[in-house]
């Protein structure tokens, strides 16, 4: 029987996990954290169709029906104000399509992990791996190590797989950037996003908001009781100075709170009352060439660690889930890793492109060419 080695239990790696325990495969998760809970995940992901379908052929049915029981709405048109919140516009092309759900991250890997306990080894951070004449052999950081007949490099991002596999391959930083962070949805800040998003424009500085409201929340169904909230995303042109790499960067909600300190008053609250924990400032890294492919046998990807995106394009998830469907099915079916290689790098390099381009969408022009911030 094959065994597969899966590095990184992130949305990809968990999600073929569970296509392929479903199918009686032999599959193990090495994941770098300490656990699930060991950092901030609190953002909310649009899934569109073929997330969710993605998500119906690997997940056993409990676990689909819990992912959809604990996602959100997003009905009725997006909002477009001025930093008084004066109504600018209201229509379709603001936030993610109608016909998209949104999950929290944090819950949703959550689901994702579930019935995989016995499967998932924490604080396995991968360091190398070497192809065998009868298989493929994984050394962690900590001196441990394992062998399999396939490994997936599921590790996201700033992936240790692509790094070995292709160390041409580096990164550039992109032109979208700022600070998210998260605030208890309440009355007050529900009628600022009745909608699939908002957008509030002030000089040189966007804000957008997006509900996360749990349809069922998720502490009733056995998951990390959590509330629903309004997650809000600062974005600044990529010449601001709050953007800059610093060695002490300050706090994100302070970063914020200062410069949205002449909004609207129920923006200056959204932000003083926003969850300390969960936020994050910086510029988003991209990848500075796209992949196209490599040598090893036993050896693939998905998601992120092949096809970095931005999260203008709203796809990097999507596709991810995808990915994972597609991998599943070659390896329950006729282990073709090549074939799964070219119809992945095809579809994901698309998805980082379509990224790129709507980032122009986000992007605040610069602080120079409008007037203060
Ligand atoms: C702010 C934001 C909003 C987004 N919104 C959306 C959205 O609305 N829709 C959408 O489709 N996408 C969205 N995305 C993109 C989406 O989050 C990613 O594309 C998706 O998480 C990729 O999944 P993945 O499994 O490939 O990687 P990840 O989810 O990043 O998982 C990688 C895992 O590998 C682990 N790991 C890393 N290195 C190692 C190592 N050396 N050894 C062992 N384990 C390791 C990590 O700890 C992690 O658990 C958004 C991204 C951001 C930043």
């Amino acid at each position: 029987m094959t065994r597969v080695v899966v590095i990184g239990a992130g949305l990809a790696g968990l999600t073929l996990a569970q296509g392929l325990r479903k199918a009686g495969v032999d599959v193990r998760i090495y994941e770098k954290d300490a656990g699930m809970e060991a950092r901030f995940q609190g953002y909310r992901i649009g899934l569109l169709d073929y997330g969710w379908s993605a998500l119906r052929a690997c997940l056993p049915e409990e676990s689909y029906e819990l992912a959809v029981a604990t996602s959100g709405d997003l009905t009725g048109p997006g909002l477009l104000f001025d930093d008084q919140l004066r109504l600018l516009a209201s229509g379709d092309e603001i936030g993610p399509p109608e016909d998209a759900r949104v999950v929290d991250r944090h819950v949703f890997r959550h689901v994702l992990a579930g019935g995989l306990q016995d499967r998932i080894e924490y604080g396995k951070k991968l360091a190398s791996f070497s192809e065998t004449t009868a298989g493929v052999r994984a050394v962690f950081t900590d001196g441990t190590e394992v062998s399999g007949d396939v490994l997936v490099g599921a590790d996201g991002g700033f992936s240790a797989v692509r790094r070995l596999l292709l160390p041409h391959v580096g990164f550039q930083t992109a032109d979208l950037g700022g600070a998210m962070g998260r605030t208890q949805l309440t009355d007050q800040f529900r009628r600022l996003v009745h909608g699939r998003g908002t957008m509030v424009k002030g000089p040189g500085i966007t804000l957008m908001l997006g509900r996360m409201e749990f349809r069922t929340p998720p502490g009733k169904l056995g998951l990390p009781p959590t509330d629903s909230y309004v997650r809000w995303v600062m974005l600044i042109p990529p010449d601001h100075p709050a953007g800059q790499p610093s060695d002490q960067p300050p706090p994100a909600i302070a970063v914020v709170r200062d410069l949205l300190r002449d909004w609207h008053p129920d923006i200056v609250d959204l932000i003083a009352r926003a969850d300390a924990h969960n936020s994050v400032i910086g510029f988003a890294q991209v990848l500075d060439q796209p992949v196209t492919g490599w040598d090893a046998e036993r050896v693939t990807m998905l998601g992120d660690a092949a096809h970095l995106t931005l999260a203008s394009g709203g796809n990097g998830a999507n596709t991810a889930l995808r990915d994972a469907e597609t991998l599943c099915a070659r390896l329950v079916g006729d282990g073709d890793l090549r074939a799964y290689q070219k119809e992945m790098l095809e579809r994901g390099n698309a998805a980082v492109e379509f990224s790129k381009q709507n980032q122009k969408k986000f992007v605040p022009s610069s602080v120079s060419s409008s007037g203060s911030s």
